[in-house]
């Protein structure tokens, strides 16, 4: 028996894992073992936000215990959690604005290789912000987007636009609590202010700036990150592809993107197909060139250009213990400081490309937006040149899956109703006859303190076994993906006979493919059109639905959390929990906001019962819309429609 078998359910990553010791190199798993967490930070008892501290609150004695200036330990946990939003709310919002800068570039045509492929999405946004559609050129109408979407991070007064797009009741509780986003940037910087050093002391008041600047993230920068690659990149649709490491090429050069933002990702797929290229490859003595993805920058090139991936989060450095990449190229987010060290031990040139993230031991390769095709071109080369020095030392494991992405909101519509009726209707109709028992949204990262993709797995299969159709995007879909859960054969294999037998009529898999990270913003698009096309309550808390990050380490995925709890989701993190220290805050997270945004946090890392959770929720809420009962389906004879007729 292995002896990494603990470490993860992937049999890429182990036998990876088993190359990455005979070659003596170490890894995250490694270092998780090394570097064992402390509990005065990971229960949020500790506060380092001036130098009187930092100052650890003991649990023992936490209702006396004080820091230096008198904070409790309710305002310690609570401005850890409000900062843990806030970074995360930043790094997805900077990626919305770079898309926003790189839009308004390419519409007033600064940007070459960049253009508009989705007119119908962007009539769609123009009426979202208000734009006059008329006979204006589309290159007009994107720019006046793109600079109204760019004012909504530097806005300071009033509401942000897409606040208008969730359902009325939703944006009532937000007036009325006075959580409305003003500006994406304002809450950012407020919630950094109000956490420093002798300012909010009000652990309620904190988690209420807290809650506006999720929503600034989940309503704001990563719904306009989303819609702005949309109409840049074009809007996924169903996509065929492959995922895990099996997909890199023995006799190609192999390119990893990684990061997040698809703008340079977008022209490395272009420059690797440019015959300028290629035959340099060849000139190497390779087949061609292989380009795949890790994390978020895969998921976007998978759904718009069926690029292969690689794999999630903890595969990066496995990835490079196969000895066979020549580049992973890199951009923001996600991204592992021991890259270089462990390239060190291949061949593999570690390349950063933004000059908000370079890494010690990494080249750089400037990546320019205005001229992207040659800084790709540029890269790409510069991969192609080093196939010469791959060494012998080369194991690609053989373990490649196929799935199926692309399942924008944009695209479920469509799905389920065709072109001239496109609707959420038959979706509705089959929540409300039970086939469907109600929805998921997994998402979110992977997490070395817990079983590698273990937890994603088993909730999704115990969720679809059990009805509830599953939406998902980030390292959480490639997990499944790995698993063979994201194809229409899945139904039958592991669905329910309710939600099989939907899938098997619409052609869907059971687990639905939405995108990357920022594209959480069309799981709540397609929430809210659950509620708008009726049936089904008023709400997005009315809803059967619930929410899960079970393997989550990032800060963007509590900023995703709390916007969903905001948003009225019932959501549950597994692996650890960030406010433990405190019981009066958790308990506000995890009941309270009950009350508040008919919406809770919970925490749960055993994966059945965090799919206990989530069916229970699921259940209530079907009960509460009086729709509990699946309905007998009744053939009625004559005799009976007489007595119907008679009424
Ligand atoms: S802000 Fe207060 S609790 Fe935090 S480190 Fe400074 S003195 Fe300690
Ligand atoms: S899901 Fe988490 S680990 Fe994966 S790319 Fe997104 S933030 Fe990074």
């Amino acid at each position: 028996m292995s002896s990494h078998e603990s470490r993860s359910v992937d049999p890429a990553t182990l036998e990876m894992l088993e190359k990455a010791a005979s070659d003596g190199v170490k890894t995250a798993f490694e270092r998780a073992d090394d570097v064992r967490p402390c509990n005065f930070g990971s229960e949020g008892r500790c506060c380092r936000n001036c130098s009187m501290g930092p100052c650890r609150i003991s649990s023992k004695k936490e209702a006396e215990a004080r820091g230096v200036c008198g904070a409790t330990v309710d305002t310690i946990a609570a401005r850890n959690f409000a900062r843990m939003v806030a970074a995360g709310a930043a790094a997805h919002s900077d990626h919305g604005r770079a898309v926003a800068e790189t839009f308004i570039a390419a519409a007033k045509g600064e940007a070459p290789g960049y253009g508009i492929k989705d007119v119908q999405k962007l009539l769609q946004v123009a009426l979202d912000f208000g734009v006059e559609i008329g006979d204006r050129p589309v290159e007009d109408i994107a720019l006046e987007i793109g600079e109204k979407a760019l004012e909504q991070f530097g806005q300071q007064e009033g509401e942000l636009v897409y606040v208008k797009k969730a359902p009325l009741n939703r944006q009532k509780i937000w007036r009325e609590l006075g959580v409305v986003p003003r500006g994406i940037d304002r809450e950012v910087v407020e919630s950094m202010h109000r956490t420093h050093m002798g300012v909010d002391q009000d652990y309620e008041n904190i988690l209420l700036q807290a809650t506006r600047t999720a929503l600034a993230d989940g309503w704001g920068g990563s719904m306009i990150a989303t819609d702005l690659q949309d109409i840049m990149f074009g809007t996924p649709v169903p996509i065929l592809g492959r995922v895990n490491l099996g997909v890199l090429k023995e006799d190609q050069v192999n390119i990893i993107i990684h990061g997040h933002e698809p703008l340079l990702s977008e022209m490395i797929v272009y420059a690797a197909q440019d015959p300028e290229m290629v035959a340099l490859a060849q000139s190497k003595g390779a087949k061609g060139i292989n380009v795949a993805g890790i994390c978020c920058t895969a998921n976007e090139i998978l759904m718009r250009h069926g690029v292969p991936l690689a794999g999630n989060f903890l595969q990066q450095e496995l990835a490079i213990v196969t000895g066979a990449v020549e580049a992973m190229v890199v951009d923001v987010q996600c991204i592992m400081q021991s890259l270089p060290d462990v390239a060190q031990c291949y061949h593999t040139k570690i390349i950063t490309t933004s000059p908000k993230a370079k890494i010690p031991g990494a080249t750089h390769i400037q990546f320019d937006e205005h001229d992207a095709l040659s800084s790709a071109k540029q890269i790409v080369k510069a991969a192609v040149e080093n196939f010469p020095n791959r060494g012998a030392n080369v194991k690609i494991p053989k373990y490649e899956v196929d799935l199926v992405a692309g399942f924008s909101h944009e695209t479920i519509d469509y799905l389920l109703g065709g072109t001239f009726r496109a609707s959420y209707r038959p979706l509705n109709d089959n929540i409300i006859n039970g086939r469907i028992r109600g929805i998921a949204g997994v998402v979110g990262c992977n997490n070395p303190r817990v079983k590698h993709d273990e937890i994603h797995t088993t909730l999704v299969k115990e969720l679809i076994k059990n009805d509830v159709i599953v939406l998902q995007t980030g390292c959480s879909a490639m997990a499944c993906a790995k698993e063979g859960l994201l194809t229409p054969e899945a139904a039958s294999k592991f669905a329910g006979g309710g939600l099989a037998e939907v899938c098997e009529t619409v052609g869907i898999p059971p687990v639905l493919h939405m995108g990357s990270c920022v594209d959480n913003s069309r799981i709540l698009m397609a929430a809210t059109a659950v509620v708008k096309e009726g049936g089904l309550g008023d709400d997005i808390s009315d809803l059967p639905a619930a929410g899960a990050a079970p393997e989550w380490m990032s800060e963007k995925a509590v900023s995703i959390g709390q916007y969903f709890v905001a948003s009225g989701v019932f959501t549950v993190f597994g692996a650890t929990w960030p406010t433990t220290g405190s019981e009066k805050v958790t308990d506000l997270l995890f009941k309270g906001y009950e009350d508040i945004f008919k919406g809770k946090w919970a925490f749960e890392p055993d994966p059945y019962k965090m799919a206990k959770l989530m069916l229970d929720h699921i259940d209530k809420k079907r009960k509460a819309l009086g729709i509990d009962k699946a309905r007998e389906r009744v053939l009625y004879d004559m005799a009976m429609r007489r007595e119907l007729d008679a009424v």
